[in-house]
C-alpha cells in the first residue's frame, strides 16, 4: 500500500498487528491482499483487516506467497495425474518422461571451452583445494594403485576432460600412471588409449561426451567392490565417510552437519555443506548439480573471480590469462543434449572391456 494509506490507516496497523510500534508501521511495508489468501494470518489475530482485505506486513508476507505456490503445486498435480495415462500411452513422450527425474539441464562442461588451462603437474594439488569429495577420491585411489576400473575411468577421465585436459594430457596422465601398476605401456595402448580417445570424441560415433552429472552419478551404476566411483556422500558407508572427512581435517561439528544431510539422504547439500566447511565460508551461494560445476566454481572463489590463472600453451609452456568473462559465459549457457549425450554414453560402456 502507498504511504497515504498507510498513514491513514497506521493507528488500526499498530494495534492489529503484533509487535508493530506506530514508528514500526511507518517504517515497514505493508501488502493488501484478499482475506482469503490471509486466512491462517486472519486466524492467529495476526493482521488487520478491512472490507474483504488483509493488510500484511513484509515480514509476513511469505505465508502468503507459500499458500500460494501450494495450492498452485497441488492444482498442477492433480491435472497431471489426471492426464499421465494419455501421456504415458504416447511412445514419442515416453522415454522423456522417464528421464525427467534423472536429467541435467545445467550448464555443459564439456572440453572445448577449457582446453588447455591446466597442467598435469597442477592435478595433485588442485584434487586437494578444488575437486569434489568423489573425485578427490578417485584422484587418490588412482595415485596409490596405479589403477581404476572402468567405472571409475569414466566418471574421473569426463571429469577431468570437462575441467580442461586435452586429449594429448589425458593420454600422458593415465599412461603415466597406469604403466607405474601392472600394465605396461603396450598394454595401455591397446587396452586403454582408445577408449581414452573415445571419450574425446576421436574414435566410433565421434561424439564429443559430456561428463556426468550429480543425479547420473548419485542414481546409475552404484560402485562394487573395488571400485571407487559414484558419490561418497551416497555410497560410502557413513563410518568410512566420517573418517574420509576425519583425514581431510575437516572439525568435528562439520562431520555432524554434513552425516545429518546424508542421514537425510541430501547428498549435494552434504556436497555443498563439505565445500563451505574446505573453502572456510558460511554461505556456498549457488546449487550444486554437477562436479565440474563444483570445480568451476572453487576456482573462482580461490582465484577472486577468475578461473585458473594459467594457460598451457603448444609449445608447453604456460601463459597468464585472465578467464573471468570467458568463465561467466561458458557456465551460464545451459545445454538440453545431455540425455542423447547420456543414452549414447551407455553405448560407449561397452568399449571399456579392460578391468
Ligand atoms: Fe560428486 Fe556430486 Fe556427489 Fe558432490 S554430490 S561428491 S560433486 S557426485
Amino acid at each position: 500500500i502507498g504511504e497515504d494509506l498507510k498513514n491513514e490507516l497506521a493507528n488500526d496497523l499498530s494495534t492489529s498487528t503484533p509487535g508493530f510500534s506506530l514508528a514500526k508501521v511507518k517504517e515497514q511495508m505493508f501488502y493488501k491482499v484478499g482475506l482469503a489468501d490471509a486466512v491462517d494470518l486472519f486466524r492467529a489475530r495476526r493482521v488487520f483487516i478491512k472490507d474483504g482485505f488483509a493488510y500484511v506486513p513484509f515480514k509476513e508476507i511469505d505465508v502468503i506467497v507459500l499458500n500460494n505456490y501450494r495450492t498452485k503445486l497441488s492444482k498442477a498435480l492433480a491435472l497431471t495425474a489426471r492426464s499421465l495415462p494419455s501421456i504415458q500411452s504416447d511412445e514419442r513422450l515416453q522415454p522423456l518422461l522417464n528421464h525427467l527425474s534423472h536429467s541435467y539441464v545445467g550448464p555443459d562442461y564439456s572440453i572445448q571451452k577449457n582446453a588447455g588451462k591446466i597442467s598435469l603437474e597442477q592435478i595433485d594439488s588442485l584434487s586437494v583445494k578444488s575437486f569434489p569429495l568423489c573425485m578427490r577420491q578417485l584422484h587418490r585411489a588412482l595415485r596409490e594403485s596405479h589403477h581404476l576400473r572402468h567405472g571409475g575411468r569414466m566418471q574421473y577421465g569426463l571429469f577431468l576432460k570437462g575441467i580442461g585436459l586435452t586429449l594429448e594430457q589425458a593420454l600422458e596422465f593415465w599412461k603415466k600412471e597406469f604403466i607405474r601398476g601392472k600394465v605396461d605401456a603396450d598394454k595401455f595402448d591397446k587396452g586403454y588409449a582408445y577408449s581414452i580417445r573415445h571419450n574425446y570424441g576421436k574414435e566410433g560415433k565421434r561424439t564429443d561426451y559430456t561428463p556426468y552429472s550429480c543425479m547420473k552419478i548419485i542414481m546409475s551404476n552404484p560402485p562394487s567392490q573395488g571400485d571407487y566411483h559414484g558419490c561418497p556422500f551416497r555410497h560410502s558407508d557413513p563410518e568410512l565417510l566420517k573418517q574420509k572427512l576425519q583425514s581431510y581435517k575437516i572439525s568435528p561439528s562439520g562431520i555432524a552437519q554434513v552425516l545429518e544431510l546424508v542421514k537425510g539422504m541430501h547428498y549435494q547439500l552434504a556436497c555443498q555443506k563439505y565445500f563451505e566447511l574446505t573453502h572456510d565460508i558460511d554461505d556456498i551461494g549457488f546449487s550444486l548439480n554437477h562436479p565440474n560445476q563444483y570445480f568451476t566454481e572453487s576456482q573462482k572463489l580461490l582465484n577472486g573471480g577468475r578461473e585458473l590463472k594459467k594457460e598451457f600453451n603448444n609449445s608447453g609452456n604456460f601463459q597468464q590469462k585472465n578467464n573471468s568473462q570467458e568463465s561467466i559465459n561458458s557456465s551460464s549457457t545451459p545445454t538440453f543434449s545431455n540425455a542423447q549425450a547420456d543414452t549414447e554414453l551407455e553405448g560407449l560402456e561397452a568399449y571399456f572391456t579392460e578391468d
